[in-house]
């Protein structure tokens, strides 16, 4: 670590590294909790850059942009007043994956979430490259910048992205460099590694950023948004949010284009070994596609407008490592793209990440206290991963320092609770992408009711406002209401009801029934229903969505509240992180040394380490109730 003349700067509770996704969640949470944080990042012109698409939400993401916003985080917030597409995917399917994603307006959501940390009590936002964490008897004492500055602090939160030992490649060209031309964050990752911290390479990378006029429209299919946009926030009605949107477009690449990947792949980076970083499975290169789909003669691509106030277009499903000369070629040969002009071509971005296995589900280092890390370091992918990460972060460090208990959600809980516990438990070797699937209780954890299920917790850790928290009471309130109604609204067989009963469609009643019950009925829905309830009041459409999906799914969804039941079981059976495994007679020698190494802190979690099987779980099972006998005996 380069000698450094340090001067004393200043003292807080709390240095957030960094003003990416995850850093600015961090900061606001940890000084709307009423601590002193100071948030040191590179460069105040990157603060929550979309340094890849433009776009937040999606399936799974979407979930969590919603929990962080019940739990008082500012991302969907900031979304609604940036966003300039938005579309509900998945409508199709059930309620479970339906999933927001919308198109920002890269620009404005910079600035706008600039404003919200510029106006924020107790947050001081300050532009300096943090090259030192100081440590002192395994604990975080304080931060030094590569102009001398020591802040002393009692926790410090690195969210530090793709910088640290950032190298971009273009084909042959490497270079050391943070994404799109920032300064990559070098002088930390030394010092940590000084400091024996375990880091690994990851890699992912952007497509090119091209000419909204060279393009040609005409052979493309129009993306437009939905006529009625739903709003990310729970704080937002629907018609706060009516604005004009612009559309995207789909299109597709050709066999030819295909032709000049295969024939320069040896210049990819990625494919001459020069990149030793794994990539993410679920974000391709064009030249992954080509050589694990070669069977396909096209691959879609979306054009995705970058802002209002800008002429760069995105195109998205092309993300490539391939030399720029090459780029020049091959953009060309996409359906509409044959004039293209590349704005910024496209890149692989390779840096430093640490091993999350050594964190705790609060996202505190497990040897070093008050030591947090959130975000793409964390071996994860995507702005809305990190956020959540940051939000967890920011707050089990005020936690820490209130002497109070850590906030950890668990995996019935939410998204962001599966999102930590599969980073901190399982060796992720590539960037992990959250995806509806990964959630074994999605049914519970839909984006429809995260309000429901976390502000609530928000409101204890004093991070929920009391408008939002009372919001949600009554909201939870008018659902109970309306389906307590609703049963007891009866349905008699008479001919009147018959009549519209065959109007629709459906069979005819020969008992009585109550509303409820005609919802159940997979050709019903609430909207329909209301020409047999002329007493209903108007609610809003998020009230109704809720009503009509505890009504339909009501059955599903008490059968999975007993598999979590199950699940709480295990999960609620906590571990010493201190005990030697070694110790525990009957464990295989691979769950030994995977115990010892990731020290779960309950049976549940231990259940999910690879390496550890049905029979060792049962092992510790019987130790644990052998301690607890013994402490009884004694
Ligand atoms: C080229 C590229 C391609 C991507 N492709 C995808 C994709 O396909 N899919 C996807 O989901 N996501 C993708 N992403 C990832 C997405 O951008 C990140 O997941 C997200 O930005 C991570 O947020 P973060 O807060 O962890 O880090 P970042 O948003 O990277 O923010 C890190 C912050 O830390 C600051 N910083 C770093 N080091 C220091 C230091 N020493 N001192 C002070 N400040 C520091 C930086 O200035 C920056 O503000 C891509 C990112 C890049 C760069």
């Amino acid at each position: 670590m380069e000698n450094i003349n340090r001067y004393f700067a200043g003292e807080v509770d709390v240095v957030v590294i960094g003003a990416g996704h995850a850093g600015v969640e961090a900061a606001l949470a940890s000084a709307r909790m009423g601590v002193e944080t100071l948030m040191l990042t590179m460069s105040l012109d990157s603060i929550v850059a979309l340094s890849c698409n433009p776009n937040i939400g999606g399936t799974g993401k979407g979930h969590l942009v919603r929990e962080i916003d019940a739990l008082g985080g500012e991302m969907a917030i900031n979304i609604d007043k940036s966003f300039i597409q938005s579309r509900m995917l998945n409508t199709s399917k059930g309620p479970a994956v339906h999933s927001l994603r919308v198109q920002a307006d890269k620009k404005k959501y910079h600035m706008e979430m600039k404003k919200v940390i510029e106006d924020q009590p107790n947050l001081r936002l300050m532009q300096g490259e943090v090259v030192d964490i100081v440590i002192e008897d395994h604990k975080v004492s304080g931060v030094v910048t590569r102009t001398g500055g020591l802040y002393k602090c009692k926790a410090v939160i690195l969210a530090s992205g793709t910088y640290l030992k950032g190298m971009v490649y273009l084909g042959e060209f490497g270079y050391s460099s943070g994404p799109d031309g920032m300064f990559p964050s070098n002088l930390l990752s030394d010092s940590l590694k000084d400091k024996g911290f375990n880091l690994r390479r990851m890699k992912t990378g952007t497509p090119a950023r091209v000419h909204k006029d060279s393009i040609d429209y005409s052979v493309m299919v129009v993306q437009p948004g939905d006529e009625e946009v739903v709003p990310f926030s729970f704080m937002n009605e629907d018609k706060d949010l009516d604005r004009e949107q612009v559309p995207c477009y789909l299109t597709y690449t050709t066999e030819k284009m295909h032709e000049i990947i295969r024939k320069n792949l040896h210049r990819s980076p990625m494919y001459a070994g020069e990149i030793e970083g794994k990539g993410p499975r679920y974000c391709p290169s064009i030249e992954d596609k080509v050589v694990r789909f070669s069977d396909r003669d096209r691959h879609q691509v979306f054009i995705e407008p970058e802002g209002l106030s800008t002429k760069e277009m995105y195109v998205q499903g092309v993300s490539s490592s391939l030399p720029e000369e090459v780029q020049m070629e091959m953009y060309k040969e996409v359906i509409g793209l044959e004039n293209v002009k590349i704005m910024r071509p496209a890149y692989a971005i390779e840096y430093d990440a640490v091993d999350a296995t050594a964190l705790k589900r609060t996202l505190e280092h497990k040897d070093i206290g008050n030591l947090f890390f959130a975000g793409q370091i964390n071996g994860s992918s995507g702005y809305e991963e990190a956020a959540a990460q940051g939000l967890v972060a920011g707050i089990n460090a005020v936690q820490n320092i209130k002497g109070k208990e850590p906030f950890i959600l668990d995996r019935s809980e939410a998204y962001i609770g599966v999102l930590i516990d599969d980073l901190v438990t399982k060796e992720t070797e590539e960037p992990y992408r959250m995806m509806t699937s990964r959630a074994e209780y999605r049914l519970t954890l839909r984006q429809d009711n995260a309000d429901l299920r976390l502000t609530k917790k928000g409101y204890e850790l004093g991070l929920v406002t009391e408008e939002r928290y009372q919001r949600t009471l009554n909201k939870e309130k008018a659902v109970k209401e309306e389906i307590e109604r609703l049963k007891n609204v009866k349905l008699n067989p008479t001919a009147e009801v018959n009549s519209k009963l065959e109007e629709l469609g459906t069979s005819h009643l020969k008992t009585q029934i109550s509303l409820y019950e005609l919802i159940r009925r997979p050709e019903f829905d609430y909207e329909i229903t209301s020409i047999f309830d002329p007493d209903r009041e108007t609610l809003s459409r998020e009230i109704k969505v809720q009503v009509e999906i505890q009504i339909k799914y009501e059955g599903y969804i008490n059968k999975q509240m007993i598999q979590v039941e199950q699940f709480k079981k295990l999960e609620n059976k906590k571990l010493d992180q201190n005990l030697d495994y070694s110790l525990v007679k009957g464990l295989s020698n691979e769950a030994v040394q995977k115990l010892n190494s990731i020290k779960p802190d309950s049976v549940g979690q231990a259940s999910r380490i690879s390496g550890v099987s049905p029979s060792d779980i049962n092992v510790i099972l019987i130790y644990l109730e052998q301690m607890r006998r013994k402490d009884l005996s004694q």
